[in-house]
Order: C-alpha cells, then sequence, then structure tokens
C-alpha cells in the first residue's frame, strides 16, 4: 500500500485543480490574445495616420506581454497581475479622452470587470473598479464641459454607466461562485470521505513542507503510522458497514487526542498517519502512546479495536523515506504481538539496502 511510485503519480492531479494553476494559464491566454488584438488596433490607427495612438497602443501591448515574460522568469505573479491592471488602465483613460475608432473605443472597458475579479479576486478587484469607474466618470464629465477633445452626450454616458454596472455586479458574482467552487473542490481533493481526515496525497504534501521547516529552522519532527489490529476479523464478522463506522470513530478520536499543530490522516485501508512538527522522539512516544491507549478504550458494543503503531523521527530524509522507517517500525509493532508503539532508531534496524523486503505492507500484500 505504500508505494513510492504511485505517490509520484498523484503528485500532478491536485496542482492542476488548484486556482493558481488556471489563474497563471489564462493570464497566459488573456495577455496574448489582448496584445495581439491591441496590435492590430494599433497598425489601424497607423493606417488612419494616428501616430500618436500607434505608439501608445503598440507600447501597451508591447507591455503586457512583457509582463508576461517577468512573470515566467521571476514566477511574481502578483507584480504581473498589477503590471496588467495598471496597464490597461492606462489604456482606458486614453480611450476615452481619444474616442477610439468613431468613438467605440469605450465599449473595450467592459472587459476590465472581469479581468481584474479575476485577477485580484473579489475585494481588491471591487476596489479597482471603483477606481477605474470613478476615473471614467470624472473623464465623462470633463467631455460634457469641452475641457477634453471628444464629446460624449448624457444618453451615451447613461448607458455606458448602466451597462457597467450591470456587468461589474455579474462579474463580482460569477468570481464569488467560482472562489467557492474551488474551495469546495480543494477541500474534496484532500479529504478522506469516510473519515473526514486529510487523505494520502495531502499528508504527503504536508509532510513534506513539515520537513522544509524542520530543515530550515532546525526543529525536530515525528510520525506516526498506524494500522488497526486484525481489522479484517472485524469486517469479516460484524460487515463492512461496521468496519467503516469502525474507521470513522478511530479517526474521531485521534482527532480529540493530538494537538492543533499535528496533522492527522488516512494513508488508506485501514492504516493512518499522524504528523507530529516541534515533537522529538521521547514526545513521540507519549503522544502515539496515549493515542493507542484511547482507541484501546473506545466501547463498540461486544468489541473493542487495537491499533500498532511505527515512530520515526525526521533525520534528514525524503518525506517517503520517514515514512518508510515509521512503516518499518509499525512491522516490528505488528510482529512483536500487535496493540503496542514501536520505535524506528538506525541502530535497531537495517540500512537503506535492506528496508524494502521488510516493511508491514508489502509483507501483507505478498
Ligand atoms: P493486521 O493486524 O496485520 O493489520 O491484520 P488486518 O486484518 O488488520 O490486516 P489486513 O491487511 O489483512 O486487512 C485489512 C482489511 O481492511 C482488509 C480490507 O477489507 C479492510 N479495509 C480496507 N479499507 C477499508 C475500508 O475503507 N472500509 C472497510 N470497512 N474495510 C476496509
Ligand atoms: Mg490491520
Ligand atoms: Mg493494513
Amino acid at each position: 500500500m505504500f508505494n513510492l511510485k504511485k505517490n509520484k503519480e498523484e503528485k500532478t492531479f491536485p496542482d492542476a485543480i488548484s486556482p493558481e494553476f488556471d489563474k497563471i494559464r489564462l493570464m497566459y491566454i488573456f495577455i496574448i490574445i489582448g496584445s495581439i488584438v491591441l496590435y492590430i488596433m494599433s497598425f489601424v490607427h497607423l493606417q488612419r495616420g494616428e501616430k500618436d495612438i500607434f505608439l501608445f497602443e503598440a507600447l501597451i501591448s508591447t507591455g503586457g506581454l512583457l509582463s508576461l515574460l517577468y512573470m515566467r522568469i521571476t514566477k511574481k505573479v502578483n507584480v504581473a497581475e498589477n503590471l496588467i491592471l495598471i496597464g490597461l488602465y492606462i489604456l482606458f483613460i486614453v480611450i476615452i479622452i481619444d474616442g477610439g475608432l468613431e468613438k467605440t473605443g469605450i465599449y473595450w472597458i467592459f472587459v476590465f470587470p472581469f479581468v481584474s475579479f479575476f485577477l485580484k479576486g473579489n475585494r481588491v478587484g471591487l476596489l479597482w473598479n471603483i477606481m477605474v469607474l470613478g476615473t471614467i466618470l470624472m473623464l465623462l464629465y470633463l467631455s460634457q464641459k469641452n475641457i477634453i477633445s471628444i464629446a460624449y452626450s448624457p444618453i451615451e454616458i447613461r448607458q455606458f454607466i448602466g451597462a457597467y454596472l450591470i456587468i461589474m455586479i455579474l462579474a463580482y458574482i460569477y468570481e464569488n461562485t467560482l472562489i467557492k467552487s474551488y474551495d469546495k473542490l480543494s477541500n474534496l481533493a484532500m479529504t478522506d470521505t469516510l473519515t473526514g481526515l486529510y487523505n494520502r496525497y495531502y499528508l504527503f504534501k504536508k509532510l513534506k513542507e513539515e520537513i522544509e521547516k524542520a530543515k530550515k529552522y532546525g526543529r525536530p519532527l515525528c510520525v506516526i503510522i498506524f494500522d488497526i489490529d486484525n481489522f479484517k476479523q472485524i469486517n469479516d464478522k460484524y460487515g463492512h458497514d461496521v468496519g467503516d463506522a469502525v474507521l470513522s470513530m478511530v479517526a474521531r478520536v485521534v482527532k480529540k487526542n493530538i494537538r492543533d499543530t499535528d496533522i492527522v490522516g488516512r494513508l488508506g485501508g485501514e492504516e493512518f498517519v499522524i504528523i507530529c512538527p516541534e515533537t522529538d522522539i521521547q514526545n513521540g512516544y507519549i503522544i502515539a502512546d496515549k493515542i493507542r491507549k484511547s482507541i484501546s478504550q473506545i466501547n463498540f458494543g461486544d468489541f473493542q479495536v487495537t491499533v500498532s503503531m511505527g515512530l520515526a523521527c525526521f533525520s534528514g530524509e525524503t518525506a517517503e523515506q520517514l515514512l518508510k522507517k515509521a512503516d518499518i517500525a509499525l512491522y516490528k509493532a505488528k510482529n512483536g504481538g500487535k496493540d503496542k508503539v514501536e520505535i524506528y532508531t538506525e541502530k535497531n534496524y537495517p540500512q537503506r539496502g535492506q528496508i524494502k523486503k521488510t516493511t508491514h505492507q508489502e509483507q501483507q500484500a505478498v
């Protein structure tokens, strides 16, 4: 069950459904299409002899492509987002003052609510919209007083503002729905549906993060793997539904007995993992044994369950290697009569080359 190959395959799946992944991909599409459209428009202006507008639009579209390049090189998405919005803001000011082709340039401003909410989320997106709308209102007002070159009629202004507000509200609602769906999706992607604990994918992700922290700050980190003893018998005797209820109950008891900073998840089947940051081997053992005792005290009517546990402390290895060490200790606990905690120490166990043949899961898999 604890299989390195399988874990590698899972790695790309959640990244592909994360909001950031979609956002960056859509930013590429948006900037590339937007820049092409703007280049075409700038050439139309050039042909009409409007050199200033040509230069300006060419500059903005080149700026868009450069911010994309900047994002690609530096990975600073936030800066690229702001550059895009500032570029659009300046573009809209010029469009309003100039009027664009036959005074129709103003329609391009309707893309802004969707772009700004998409890039900046609801709150900051709303601020950008207020700023853009405020600036536009001011310019339209100035146009009526003949202070800027182009004049818009009161009906044009009213229609524009009405349409902009409706699009802005729709874009806001759309973005809200999207954020909620992403939240639901990412929750699903990290949760084990039976127990409500984190799933295998999230456990690996968190363990990797905790290992990085432990390395960076030189802090201890422990990992516990535990497996319900003789679980097959429970399924066989009481049925699969009772087996499922046992898994849920065990999950609940573990959750109650860990600290807020500990992370617990189901690795698969009747196997669980607890990641204990800032925990050395002595404290890891105390936590593991406390949980083992609490599980053995759960009253399931006419039966009780016990668990065997393997504990390993981080000493520079990868997440997979650390879990494997805890798994070796678990194997020892199973072989030593079950219902106990075993600690992995380099002294007591074979070196890496021999590890493979001795894990609990691999022996069960045979
Ligand atoms: P050991 O003490 O050595 O761990 O023995 P065991 O019987 O617990 O281990 P074994 O691997 O033989 O059996 C595990 C069982 O767990 C087999 C499988 O049907 C059951 N199982 C795995 N996932 C689930 C699940 O989601 N729900 C239920 N009810 N049973 C499950
Ligand atoms: Mg078992
Ligand atoms: Mg098992």
